[in-house]
């Protein structure tokens, strides 16, 4: 590691700490608004090695990044995917301050111990019902014990939980307040999240599109919400819940004043950097890195820095989507 390699500093004078990375594009669920039910995933061999993702890792941190996520696709549907966990986790209080994870929480329960024994203190999990056949018809073929009984022994190994919820307009919006209600009581943060138009889906995103101010207005006539001061350099406004003691977070990235404010870039399975979630602007890095190692990642790092937009391009009135890959590539 070199002390002098400076950190990620991009042409609006961002400061990048933060990065997201996905591990994988598979998914054993379908969920309505991020795929089809047909999805043509990557050719597992065009994919970072765990090797390689967990070098990358250690670029990264070198270059200033202080918090990793993994994400994916379902980043535990990943062989092996704990040892890059490990491997990162050696990071921690070595220039890396925290590694998480999202994740949909199926393969939750098994490895839940060890995700805590390697480092890892937060995750978040992706729960859009506690109703079993509604969570069903959302994720196409999700089992809701299977993901509660995930969430109960991250809980109980001593895992932070954060629950992402995607509010769907005629689908779960009749939910929101129960699950504001259930989070406070296990003690979970709850981040509320809007429909992207990220890749083409069967049917159409815009009839499910819930602007979460509406939400908010429907939540306040049962709960307190106080702004809080919780910030974390995205999207995301926070509210303290006077009635539960929890925090609610509203995602709603179709608004851009969070964009002055980016810490973060994503990085695919396959090594693709992405400065934004909401565009398309990319730089490879596999292929530099394999013939060039450090350099040819430093060269691709300066790339994406230079080049990173000021703000997203989302638009949900549009017919077609703002960005054509899905979220399961990029990453949530
Ligand atoms: N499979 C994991 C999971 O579901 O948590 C991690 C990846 S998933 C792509 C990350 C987050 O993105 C999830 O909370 C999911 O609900 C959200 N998401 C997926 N597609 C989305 C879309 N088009 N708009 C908004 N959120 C989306
Ligand atoms: Fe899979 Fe997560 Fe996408 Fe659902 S949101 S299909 S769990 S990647």
């Amino acid at each position: 590691m070199s002390d002098t390699a400076p950190g990620l500093i991009d042409g609006f004078g961002r400061r990048i700490t933060y990065v997201r990375l996905s591990v994988t594009d598979r998914c054993d669920l379908r969920c309505h608004y991020c795929m089809s039910e047909h999805m043509q995933f990557l050719p597992k061999s065009d994919l970072l090695t765990l090797e390689e993702l967990a070098d990358l890792a250690g670029i990264l941190v070198d270059r200033g990044v202080r918090r990793i996520r993994l994400t994916g696709g379902e980043p535990l549907v990943r062989r092996n995917i704990l040892t890059l966990v490990e491997a990162i986790g050696r990071r921690l209080g070595q220039g890396l301050d925290e590694i998480t994870m999202t994740t949909n929480g199926t393969q939750l329960a098994p490895v839940a111990e060890r995700l805590r024994e390697y480092g890892v203190r937060r995750i978040n999990v992706s729960l859009d019902s506690l109703d079993g056949d509604r969570f069903r018809a959302i994720t196409r073929r999700g089992d809701l014990d299977q993901v509660l009984s995930g969430i109960e022994t991250a809980r109980a190994a001593g895992l932070v939980i954060k629950i992402n919820m995607v509010a769907l307009k005629g689908v779960n919006e009749s939910e929101v307040e129960a699950m504001v209600a259930w989070c406070g009581e296990h003690g979970f943060d709850l981040a509320l999240i809007e429909t992207m138009p990220l890749g083409h889906i069967q049917g159409d995103r815009i009839h499910h599109y819930l602007p979460l101010d509406t939400v908010k207005r429907r939540l306040e006539k049962r709960y307190t919400l106080r702004p809080s001061m919780h910030r974390t350099g995205g999207p995301a406004r926070y509210f303290d819940v006077a009635e539960t003691g929890g925090r609610i977070g509203f995602i709603s990235p179709l608004t851009n004043n969070f964009c002055d404010g980016c810490n973060r870039i994503r990085i695919t399975a396959t090594g693709t950097i992405y400065g934004c979630l909401g565009h398309d602007q990319r730089v490879e890095l596999r292929d530099v890195m394999r013939s060039e190692g450090r350099d040819g990642v430093d060269r691709a790092l300066a790339a994406v820095m230079a080049a990173k937009p000021p703000r997203h391009e989302f638009d949900i009135a549009r017919s077609r989507p703002a960005v054509a890959r899905h979220m399961n590539v990029t990453g949530g």
